[in-house]
């Protein structure tokens, strides 16, 4: 069987983590730090925090910038539940807002009409890889119409004077938007290195923060430091100093917090990186060119003059296909040998959702991507032997079925 997503690990990677197991500092430390840098430097922000997953980095900010019981966050239907649960987290109301007729991401239009005076945070989920429309959202929350209902409680809220953007770019590390990187396109970004994804540490996360003056990027990370760590007022490796082992606990933090071992695999992975979306954009090339003359396929965009992908997920929709027609293709396609997925099941069709009173009427545009999308493997490691089976596998299923 052909495997969906198996990371890119190799024998650089283990000679990377084993020099961290015997160097004597297997936790958030010198690898850290410089994965941190080096992050900084490729997405071109002001800086970086490492935690142990995306999850971790949205829920850190949110409630850096004291979101609450009784506030909104706009947050697209058509995601992975990590982009709403956080604001549950938090006691605050996610506010699932319908995605764009053009791509899988969420509606410039949508959001402006959800926007209300509980507003604090908005959510763009970067789709596959595909940058969310910026511009459009940045201009948005500077527009003095939306600046007037904005309802500034917190130091932080009063400092930034309106809506927070923060980027949910699990999917897009690499992208580009008009000739700048995802990381560096919003208030905050957060990308996720866990197992699947482009850029994987097997679990882990970043917070990139690009918050405009007069916020001190550089007084935030320490503080968002500080608040991975159980609010410890220094982290493990500042205590080891000589002389250096007293602390304070300035809050209840939290512990989420990247090890080094995670950090070694990151570096390795980053340093790689170019090679690694060259590939998958051949893949991405390879895909489209078989399926372009299909009249069934609806093939995805992932580069024009504006934006290029970070080629993570090539989402093919069947047209015509319902749901259980689709179901009914991707059975077949898994009997030929290959691996396929579905991304994402619209958040209003999970039980979390749906027990909170969310419905899938609501957001009909997910609802009918949804019903016909198929997610084709895409991998450094698959060979164009391996992508031949692939397109074979779902030309023939999609053809017996339909
Ligand atoms: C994977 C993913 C996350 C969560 O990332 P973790 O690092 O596992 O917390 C968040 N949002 C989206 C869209 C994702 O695909």
């Amino acid at each position: 069987m052909l495997p969906f997503s198996p990371p890119r690990l190799d024998q650089k990677t283990v000679d990377a983590v084993t020099e961290v197991l015997l160097s004597g500092w297997i936790t958030t430390g010198p690898k850290t730090k410089e994965f941190e840098k080096k992050l900084t430097e490729y997405v071109g922000c002001k800086k970086t925090i490492c935690l142990n997953s995306a999850t971790a980095g949205l829920e850190l900010i949110a409630r850096w910038f004291g979101l609450k019981e009784g506030d909104e966050v706009i947050v697209p239907a058509y995601t992975y539940c990590a982009s709403a649960n956080i604001v549950l987290h938090c006691g605050a109301k996610p506010v699932l807002v319908d995605i764009d007729e053009k791509d899988f991401n969420v509606s410039i239009g949508n959001i402006r009409e959800a926007i209300t005076e509980r507003t604090k945070i908005i959510i763009p989920v970067d789709i596959a890889g595909w940058p969310c429309d910026y511009n459009e959202i940045n201009e948005m929350v500077n527009d003095e119409e939306v600046k007037k209902i904005f309802k500034p409680e917190t130091p932080e809220q009063k400092m930034l004077g309106r809506i927070l953007v923060m980027s949910d770019a699990a999917h897009s590390i690499g992208a580009w938007y008009e000739g700048e990187r995802t990381g560096s396109l919003t208030d905050v970004t957060v990308f996720s290195f866990h197992a699947v994804k482009n850029l994987t540490t097997a679990e882990g996360g970043a917070v990139c923060l690009n918050l405009p003056e007069p916020f001190d990027c550089e007084e935030i990370y320490k503080t968002l430091n500080m608040k991975s760590l159980h609010g410890q007022s220094k982290d493990a490796l500042a205590k080891t100093q000589i002389g250096n082992w007293r602390y304070d606990v300035l809050e209840p933090g939290f512990k989420c917090n990247m090890m080094d071992i995670q950090a070694a695999i990151g570096l390795v992975e980053l340093e790689r990186y170019q090679e690694t979306l060259d590939r998958r954009a051949e893949i991405f090339d390879f895909y489209t060119a078989a399926f372009v003359d299909k009249a069934w396929a609806i093939l995805p965009d992932y580069h024009n003059a504006q934006k290029e992908s970070s080629y993570h997920l090539y989402l093919i929709r069947i047209k015509g296909a319902s749901e259980a027609k689709r179901d009914e293709i991707i059975q077949n396609i898994f009997e030929k040998g290959v691996s396929v997925n579905v991304h994402f099941q619209p958040l209003p069709m999970l039980t979390a959702y749906k027990e909170r009173g969310y419905k899938v009427e609501d957001c009909p545009e997910s609802m009918t991507k949804y019903s016909n999308v198929i997610t084709l493997p895409v991998y450094y490691n698959l060979t164009d032997q391996d992508l031949k089976m692939v397109t074979d596998a779902v030309i023939r299923s999609v053809e017996e079925v339909l």
